[in-house]
């Protein structure tokens, strides 16, 4: 019988996951949010090798949801998560609605960045179909993060909405609730909300500004595309 595209999909990523597990061991992290793709992964994370770390930044903004969300995901499927969080009170109340690149940079990027200096990989839930800005990531590319060459590996970057959600469905995997109340793509409460049909995933994101990503995948600068 003919095996679905997401079942060939998750197959190669798997493979992808475990040779990178091997040969980077000790050295690769997993970073995720638990909205959406970051969920397919993590669950792989926890049937190859739970011991990889699943970052997860804390920005102290995220919905009550999703707090509640990573703590039951973690719990059940014995995922080493690893909160990355800044000096909340460093950066001024309001500033995601008066300048959030600085909110972002202080409270995603840079935790992220400096957590970076202990990986030769970082593996992230990009998929080229969330945004324009996404259409050209590779599998596996060469960056360099302060002058320190890492492997960026986005292993579900030809992945659709579809192929997440029928993986997490055939495997039994919860998945964020605030999908089900019309949020496509779920980051801090401030900056986010629910999208209508018609709507790009990402749509929902700073909506009402030219703001569309976090910068937390372009502070790292592309060196090659190695696959
Ligand atoms: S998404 Fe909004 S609240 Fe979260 S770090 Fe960025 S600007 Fe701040």
């Amino acid at each position: 019988m003919r095996r679905a595209t997401w079942e060939q999909r998750a197959d190669e990523v798997e493979s992808l996951l475990r040779l990178l597990f091997r040969a980077y061991e000790g050295r690769v992290a997993l970073s995720a949010s638990f909205g959406g793709g970051g969920v397919v992964l993590a669950h792989m994370v926890s049937r190859i090798d739970a011991r990889v770390p699943v970052l997860f930044l804390d920005t102290g903004f995220h919905f009550p949801e999703t707090i509640a969300f990573k703590q039951r995901f973690a719990q059940r499927y014995g995922l080493r998560v690893v909160d990355l969080s800044t000096a909340h009170d460093a950066t001024p109340d309001g500033l995601y609605r008066t300048d959030p690149d600085r909110c972002c940079r202080a409270r995603k990027v840079e935790p992220m960045r400096r957590a970076l200096a202990d990986y030769d990989v970082w593996i992230t839930a990009l998929r080229r179909e969330q945004s324009e800005t996404r259409q050209s990531i590779g599998v596996i590319e060469q960056q360099e993060v302060d002058g320190r060459s890492i492997l960026k590996v986005m292993p579900l970057a030809r992945w659709t909405r579809r192929d997440v959600h029928e993986y997490l469905a055939a495997n039994g995997v919860p998945s964020h609730p605030l999908l089900e109340r019309g949020y496509t793509s779920i980051g801090c409460w401030p900056c986010t909300r629910p999208t209508v049909a018609g709507e790009s995933e990402r749509a929902g994101r700073w909506s009402g500004t030219a703001k569309t990503e976090c910068g937390l995948h372009a502070f790292a600068r592309r060196k090659g595309r190695a696959v």
